[in-house]
C-alpha cells in the first residue's frame, strides 16, 4: 500500500498548534494531522493544573484576536477556564478530529528527493508530509534540578508541571524549591493548609499587586451580545501591556529605566506594607532590574511569609536527605513532601524540542549552537524547506502568547497564500533575509533592558546559555503584526 502523504504535520496541540491548524483550514488545507504527546489538548494549560494556577495577562487580551471569549469569570482567569477555552476553540474550528493524542515525535528529516518531511514517532512509525510546523511551546520541558541526594528522597515528590490532584497539603511538612511565577501562585495555596512550609529561594522575584476584578453575569451577557464591548476592553489591556514592554524592556535606551524604577518602587512599597519583618523584606528584594526576568503579580505571595509556619530559606541547598533538605547554612528542614517549582528547560531541551534535520543534513539544534540562535521573523530557517518553527528564537512578543500567535498566523497566511497562488510546492527563507532579520534583532536588543539594564544576577530564561537575550522579539506587537502582513515575498525562495 502506498504511504499516505499529509499536506502538513503540526507538532503540538496547545494554543500554537490549534492556531496553526485553524490557519491551515482557512487556507483550504484539510489533510493535516496534529501530533500531541499528551492525552488531551491545550498544551501548557492542560499539563499545568497546580492549585492557584491563573493567567498573569488580563484574559480580555489572552485569547485569539478572532475568537474573544465572553465567558471569562474574571480579569485574570483560572487555568481551568483557559483549558476550557482551548477545548471550545478546538471544537468550534473542528480541529480535534485532526489530533492524534499520546503520540510522541522523536524527530523530523527533510527528504530532498521526494520533497517531503519524514516525521519519526516513538514506537517506530514514520509519517510523511509536505509541510512541517512545530508548535512545541516555550515552556514545555519541565526541569528537574540535579541536587545531590534528590533521587534518595523518601517522601512525596511533585513537579508543578505534573501536579497530583489527589495530593492534600493539609498538615503536611512541605519544602518547595523555586520562586518563579508558578511558585508565587502555589505558595499561598500550600501555606494555607500545610503544617510547615519551607521555601527555597535562589533568586528573589519582582512581585507587584494584581488588580483583578470578577466579571458580573451582566458584563458577560454584554460581551456575548456585543463582542465590540469586549474588544474595546482588549484594546485597553493590550495597550497597557504593550506600553509596559515597549517602555520597560524594548526601549530602555530612550526611557532610561524610568518605568522600571517606578515599577520596582511599587513592588518595594507593596513589600513594605505586606511584610512585617525587615530582614524578610530585604531577603525577598531582587538585586537586578525590574523587567530582566518575567515579573509576577500576586495579592497573597508576600503575605504567606507572615505566617509562623512559613519559612524562607535563601542560603542555598546543600543536599537532599531521605527525610528532608539540608541548606548551606547547616539547617535541615524535615519534610514529607518536596515540591519542585523549578520551571522548564527552555534552551537545552526546547530549542528545538525535537530533532529537526533539513537540507544538506543541517541539524537545527546543532546549527543554532554552532552559529547563533536565529529564525527569520521568529518562524523560518534557511536550509529548512517547508518548515515553520513557531517556538523559535526571537519569536515571543512581550508577555502575551496570543500576540505571538497572531503575527505567526498572519505570516502563514501570506506565505502559504503565495505558495498556492503560484501553484508552487516548496518554500525556503533566503539566507540573506534571515541574516538581515538577525542583524536587526541584534541591533534592537542593543536598546533593550537586556543589554543596558542590570540583569547579571537575574538568572532569566530570556537569556540563552551564551548570555544573549534571544527569546523575545524586541519590537511592539503592532510592528510584528504589520511585518507579518507585509514582509517581502522575495524573502522566500518559492518553487
Ligand atoms: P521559572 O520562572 O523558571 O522559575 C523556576 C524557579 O526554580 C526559579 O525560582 C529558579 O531559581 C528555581 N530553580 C530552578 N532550579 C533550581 C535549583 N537547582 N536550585 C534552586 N532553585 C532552582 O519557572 P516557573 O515559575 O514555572 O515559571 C515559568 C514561566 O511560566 C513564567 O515565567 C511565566 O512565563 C509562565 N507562567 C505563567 C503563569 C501565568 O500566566 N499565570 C503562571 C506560571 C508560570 P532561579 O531564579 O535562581 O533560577
Amino acid at each position: 500500500m502506498a504511504e499516505h502523504q499529509f499536506d502538513a504535520i503540526i507538532v503540538g496541540a496547545g494554543f500554537g498548534g490549534i492556531g496553526a491548524a485553524i490557519q491551515l483550514k482557512r487556507l483550504g488545507f484539510d489533510d493535516f494531522v496534529l501530533l500531541e504527546r499528551e492525552d488531551d489538548l491545550g498544551g501548557t494549560w492542560y499539563v499545568n493544573h497546580y492549585p492557584g494556577l491563573a493567567v498573569d495577562v488580563p484574559t480580555t487580551s489572552y485569547s485569539y484576536f478572532f475568537e474573544p471569549n465572553p465567558n471569562w469569570s474574571r480579569l485574570f482567569s483560572t487555568g481551568t477556564e483557559i483549558k476550557q477555552y482551548a477545548d471550545d476553540v478546538a471544537d468550534k474550528y473542528d480541529v480535534r478530529r485532526h489530533i492524534r493524542f499520546n503520540t510522541t515525535v522523536e524527530g523530523a528529516r527533510w527528504d530532498e528527493d521526494a520533497g517531503v518531511w519524514r516525521v519519526a514517532l516513538a514506537g517506530g512509525e514514520t509519517l510523511t508530509a509536505r509541510y512541517l510546523i512545530t508548535a512545541t511551546g516555550f515552556l514545555s520541558q519541565p526541569l528537574t534540578p540535579e541536587i545531590p541526594g534528590i533521587t534518595g528522597f523518601e517522601g512525596t515528590i511533585i513537579h508543578t508541571a505534573d501536579w497530583d490532584d489527589s495530593y492534600d497539603p493539609t498538615n503536611r511538612r512541605i519544602g518547595i524549591i523555586g520562586t518563579g511565577a508558578t511558585a508565587v501562585q502555589l505558595i499561598p495555596e500550600l501555606a494555607r493548609a500545610a503544617a510547615d512550609l519551607t521555601v527555597y529561594q535562589r533568586t528573589p522575584i519582582w512581585v507587584v499587586p494584581k488588580v483583578d476584578v470578577p466579571f458580573s453575569a451582566r458584563a458577560k451577557r454584554l460581551f456575548a451580545r456585543l463582542p465590540l464591548a469586549q474588544r474595546a476592553i482588549r484594546v485597553l489591556t493590550d495597550a497597557l501591556y504593550e506600553f509596559m514592554v515597549y517602555v520597560a524592556v524594548v526601549h530602555r535606551r530612550t526611557f532610561r529605566g524610568r518605568f522600571n524604577i517606578a515599577a520596582s518602587d511599587l513592588a518595594k512599597m507593596y513589600r513594605f506594607v505586606t511584610i512585617r519583618d525587615k530582614d524578610l523584606q530585604r531577603r525577598l528584594t531582587p538585586d537586578y532590574d525590574f523587567g530582566c526576568k518575567r515579573p509576577t503579580f500576586s495579592n497573597s505571595y508576600y503575605q504567606s511569609f507572615n505566617k509562623s509556619t512559613v519559612h524562607l530559606q535563601d542560603s542555598g541547598i546543600n543536599r537532599i536527605e531521605p527525610d528532608g533538605i539540608v541548606a548551606n547554612d547547616g539547617s535541615k528542614a524535615v519534610i514529607d513532601t518536596l515540591v519542585l517549582a523549578t520551571g522548564f528547560d527552555l534552551w537545552e531541551a526546547n530549542f528545538p524540542a525535537i530533532e529537526v534535520v533539513g537540507r544538506d543534513g543541517r541539524n537545527l539544534g546543532k546549527w543554532w549552537r554552532e552559529t547563533r540562535f536565529q529564525a527569520y521573523q521568529g518562524v523560518a530557517v534557511p536550509y529548512f524547506p517547508n518548515f515553520l518553527s513557531l517556538a523559535s528564537p526571537y519569536a515571543f512578543i512581550g508577555l502575551n502568547f496570543f500576540n505571538t500567535m497572531e503575527y505567526q498566523m498572519r505570516h502563514m497566511d501570506r506565505l502559504f497564500g503565495e505558495v498556492k497562488r503560484r501553484g508552487a510546492s516548496t518554500f525556503e527563507v533566503t539566507e540573506e533575509a534571515n541574516t538581515r532579520y538577525l542583524d536587526r534583532m541584534t541591533e534592537l536588543l542593543g536598546d533593550s533592558i537586556f543589554t543596558l539594564g542590570n540583569c547579571a544576577s537575574a538568572r532569566s530564561y530570556y537569556f540563552n546559555p551564551r548570555g544573549e537575550a534571544t527569546l523575545l522579539r524586541p519590537m511592539s506587537m503592532r510592528a510584528a503584526v504589520r511585518e507579518a502582513s507585509e514582509y517581502p515575498l522575495s524573502d522566500y525562495h518559492i518553487s
